[in-house]
C-alpha cells in the first residue's frame, strides 16, 4: 500500500519534499469485528485548507493538524473493497475525507457519502459535486445575498470554487467579472465559463485602477478568495451598502504575519457588509445542493474545468502547485481507475 505522509510540520511556502512517498507491504484488511470499511481510492483532492493542517497545531484553529509520519487526509473519491458496516458493500462508490493511500481502511464510515449518480465523471465529487461546489453555492447564493442585475467580482476565478461563484452568478443575471493569473485562465473565464469580463492580475501595475475600468459604477459583491492588496484595492471600489463573502486568503497561507489591510474604513463609511464562512456549517445542505447541481450539469447550464495529475506520486507537486497557480481549474490526482 503506497501512501504520501507528511515529513514534518512546515513553515512558510510548502515544498514537494515535505511529503514522501512511502510504501509498506501489508495490505490493509477491515479486522474481525470492526465496523470500518476499506476503500480503494481513486481519485484525490487537492485544497488550499491542506496548508493549514501541514503547520503546527496552534489553538482556536478550526481544524486539526495532520500528524508528521501519517499519510495525508484529504477529500477523495473511492470504491469500498471491504466493509463491516451494514450501510457499505463491497462495490459502493463514495466519497468524503480519505487517505493520501492506496487503499484506506476508514474507521468512521459513516462520514462517507454513497455515490448514487454515476453519469457525470467521478472525479467531480472532488469539485463541483463535492466540497468547493457546496462552499461556491453557499457562499454565492447566502452569504452575498445577491439580486438580478448587480455587479460581481471574483478573485481566482478560474480555480476549483472560483469557476462556479461566476456561473452562479450569471445564472442570477449579474454582471460577472474574475481575475486570474495567466491568459489562459483569462480565456477560460471569458469563453468558458461566460464571464462578461476577465483580467490577469499579474499583468495590472494597479490593481484599484484595473478594477475602475472593470466596474466604473462600483462592485455589489466581492466573493473574496486571495486577500492582501486585492482586497485593499477592492475596497475602494465597493459600493455601498455592497457585500464581501470572505471564503479563503489564497496569499496570505504561507507568510509567517498575515499582512494588514489598509482600507477597512471604507467598510464603515460605504455599510458594507463583509461576512467570513466555512463550508462544514452547511454540510446539511448538501442533498437539496447535490440534487440541483447535477441537474445543472444535465442540462449543460453548467460546466467545469478540471486538473489531473495522474499518479498518487504527483500528488505533492499538485497540491504544491495551488500556490504558484499551476493549476488551471480544479485540481484531481487520480489514484486508479475504477
Ligand atoms: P483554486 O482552485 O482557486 O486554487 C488556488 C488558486 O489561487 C491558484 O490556482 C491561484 O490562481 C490562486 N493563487 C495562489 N496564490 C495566490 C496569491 N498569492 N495571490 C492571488 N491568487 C493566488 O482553489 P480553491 O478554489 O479550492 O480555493 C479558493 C479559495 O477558497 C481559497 O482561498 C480557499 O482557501 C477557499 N476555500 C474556502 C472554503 C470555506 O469553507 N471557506 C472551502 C474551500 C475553499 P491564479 O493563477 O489565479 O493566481
Amino acid at each position: 500500500n503506497k501512501r504520501i505522509i507528511l515529513k514534518d510540520y512546515v513553515t512558510g511556502s510548502p515544498k514537494e519534499d515535505d511529503m514522501v512517498l512511502t510504501s509498506c507491504t501489508s495490505k490493509s484488511k477491515v479486522p474481525e469485528g470492526s465496523k470500518a470499511v476499506l476503500v480503494k481510492n481513486l481519485y484525490l483532492s487537492c485544497d488550499p485548507y491542506m496548508r493549514a493542517l501541514m503547520s503546527k497545531p496552534i489553538p482556536q484553529s478550526y481544524a486539526n493538524s495532520y500528524v508528521p509520519g501519517s499519510a495525508i487526509i484529504g477529500y477523495g473519491v473511492g470504491k469500498v473493497v471491504d466493509s463491516g458496516h451494514p450501510d457499505f458493500k463491497a462495490g459502493d462508490l463514495v466519497w468524503g475525507l480519505t487517505g493520501w493511500e492506496e487503499f484506506s481502511l476508514i474507521s468512521m464510515p459513516q462520514q462517507l457519502i454513497k455515490i448514487k449518480d454515476t453519469d457525470v465523471p467521478l472525479s467531480y465529487y472532488t469539485g463541483i459535486l463535492g466540497m468547493p461546489g457546496l462552499t461556491a453555492y453557499v457562499g454565492f447564493h447566502e452569504i452575498c445575498s445577491p439580486k438580478k442585475g448587480e455587479t460581481v467580482y471574483v478573485s481566482a476565478a478560474s480555480g476549483a470554487v472560483g469557476q462556479l461563484v461566476g456561473q452562479f452568478a450569471k445564472l442570477m443575471g449579474c454582471y460577472v467579472v474574475g481575475s486570474a493569473g495567466s491568459k489562459e485562465k483569462v480565456d477560460l473565464l471569458k469563453n468558458k465559463f461566460g464571464f462578461d469580463d476577465a483580467f490577469n492580475y499579474k499583468e495590472e501595475h494597479d490593481l484599484n485602477a484595473a478594477l475602475k475600468r472593470c466596474f466604473p459604477e462600483g462592485i455589489d459583491i466581492y466573493f473574496e478568495n486571495v486577500g492582501g492588496s486585492m482586497l485593499d484595492a477592492v475596497l475602494l471600489n465597493m459600493k455601498v451598502h455592497g457585500r464581501i463573502a470572505v471564503c479563503g486568503l489564497m496569499s496570505q497561507y504561507n507568510l509567517t504575519q498575515q499582512e494588514g489591510v489598509h482600507n477597512l474604513f471604507c467598510v464603515v463609511t460605504k455599510r458594507i457588509r463583509m461576512q467570513g464562512f466555512l463550508e462544514p456549517d452547511h454540510e446539511h445542505k448538501y442533498p437539496q445542493f447535490l440534487e440541483l447541481i447535477i441537474q445543472y450539469i444535465r442540462e449543460g447550464k453548467i460546466t467545469y474545468v478540471e486538473d489531473v495529475a495522474e499518479g498518487l506520486e504527483s500528488a505533492p507537486s499538485a497540491l504544491i502547485g495551488l500556490f504558484s497557480g499551476r493549476n488551471v481549474g480544479k485540481q484531481v490526482v487520480l489514484v486508479a481507475r475504477e
